[in-house]
């Protein structure tokens, strides 16, 4: 295949529809198409459009192993945490909730604002390497403890959480496990029977499907306890109520259902470019590749390269679409708030890149890359007065470089 320029390397902040997505959701919105209301119940337009909603919803739940009835839709991974922490929270016994430094901002903002409602969080360090230790786990856990939230694959370094570890042990507890999956689904083998998840938050748009759509898994059984946090026409056993959206969860739907089949496929490709991206970068020297020590998800990789600014490497890579921290922290210029939580010095924080690759990476656009960071990278160090004491042996102490 041709190079086309500018490349996408930014698949963790959101991925293109899939042709086959896109195809079948525009089944659903004209007047040839089901546009009927899914709650219509008394006529074919309604009925056709139901009918969709519930195939959409047993192909998201055989991803995750679940039971259909137990998939609620949302508009996304950001709703489905606020509809689990808040939710939960309000519908049982307990004013104290765990959580993890490294998390998503959709779940570190909804403890903040639980915290200002009246409830203690605790914010659990992970240790360097990105994994939360199970023991470190189990000693926050407090009588009033009435839920734990965590990532499963974290979203900026890519590291896999053992979520069936931390799953025995909640139940074991007593404890509600809400687990972020918005990373892993499709990307990771997510199975709610094999572990205890009790609430699991999804998203379409990051694998292929179409943004503003996604959905909360709820345990059936025993019977969760969990508050509406939007009241209306009564939908999804009153959970979540609106108009659902036909032509987003028919999306959705169908991501999940090529997900299925595809996923092993997809992760190893995947896995073999983003080896080969860092392959072509290690030997730069004076990087450092974040997580380099845990399991990691096949599409992430997130370096950081001594004595240049991440910022000033993006400034100097304009044809190639990366992020420095997240999509939703690139917009302050603060250093990453996962990278500072495994310890690292902020310098180093502040000059990482996270690469995020996904179905349509192709091997062309890894190699273009390759050469256009390590011009880049070796230009700006070329004019970094750290650098070059860094050249002369008078490395900066502050700063614990690792070499590749
Ligand atoms: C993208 C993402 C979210 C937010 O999902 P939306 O569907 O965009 O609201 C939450 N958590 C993680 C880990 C994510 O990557």
């Amino acid at each position: 295949m041709a190079l086309r320029l500018p490349v996408y390397l930014d698949y963790a902040a959101t991925t293109p529809l899939d042709r086959r997505v896109a195809e079948i959701m525009g089944r659903f919105l004209t007047i040839d198409g089901e546009f009927g209301n899914p709650a219509s119940h008394n006529h074919a337009w309604g009925w056709a459009a139901r009918a969709a909603v519930e195939t959409a919803r047993s192909q998201v739940a055989a991803l995750i192993n679940a039971d259909p009835k137990a998939i609620v839709w949302t508009s996304g991974a950001t709703e489905s945490i606020n509809l689990a922490l808040k939710g939960a929270a309000a519908a049982n016994k307990g004013r104290h909730i765990v959580t993890a430094k490294t998390e998503h901002r959709a779940t570190l903002d909804v403890c903040n604002h639980l915290e200002r409602s009246g409830y203690a969080i605790t914010y659990l360090d992970p240790e360097p390497d990105g994994l939360l230790n199970p023991e470190r786990l189990a000693a926050a856990l407090r009588d009033d403890t009435v839920l734990v939230s965590l990532m499963h694959v974290n979203n900026e370094i890519g590291v896999i959480q053992d979520v069936a570890a931390i799953g025995r042990l909640t139940r074991e507890q007593g404890v509600l496990l809400h687990v972020d999956g918005a990373q892993s689904l499709g990307k990771c083998p997510l199975d709610v029977q094999a572990t205890s998840i009790d609430l699991l938050s999804l998203s379409a748009h990051k694998i292929h499907g179409p943004k503003g759509v996604g959905a909360l898994y709820v345990r059936r059984w025993p019977k969760l306890r969990l508050a509406a946090q939007m009241h209306g026409g009564g939908q999804e056993h009153g959970l979540r109520a609106g108009t659902l959206a036909t032509h987003q969860i028919v999306g959705m739907g169908e991501a999940c259902r090529i997900a299925t089949q595809e996923m092993a496929d997809d992760n190893a490709r995947i896995g073999r470019l983003r080896d080969r991206l860092w392959d072509g970068l290690r030997d730069l020297g004076n990087i450092r590749l974040h997580g380099a020590a845990a399991p990691r998800a096949a599409g992430i990789l997130n370096v950081s390269f001594a004595d240049i600014t991440g910022e000033s490497l993006l400034a100097a890579l304009p044809d190639l679409a990366v992020s420095t921290g997240s999509a939703c922290s690139s917009a302050n210029q603060e250093p990453s708030h996962v990278l500072r939580a495994l310890g690292c010095p902020e310098p180093l924080a502040r000059s990482a890149l996270r690469f995020s690759l996904g179905r349509f990476t192709q091997s062309e656009e890894i190699d273009w890359t390759i050469g256009a960071v390590r011009h880049a990278v070796n230009r700006l160090r070329s004019l970094s007065p750290l650098w070059d004491l860094r050249q002369q042996g008078l490395e900066p102490d502050t700063l614990q470089w690792e070499t590749a």
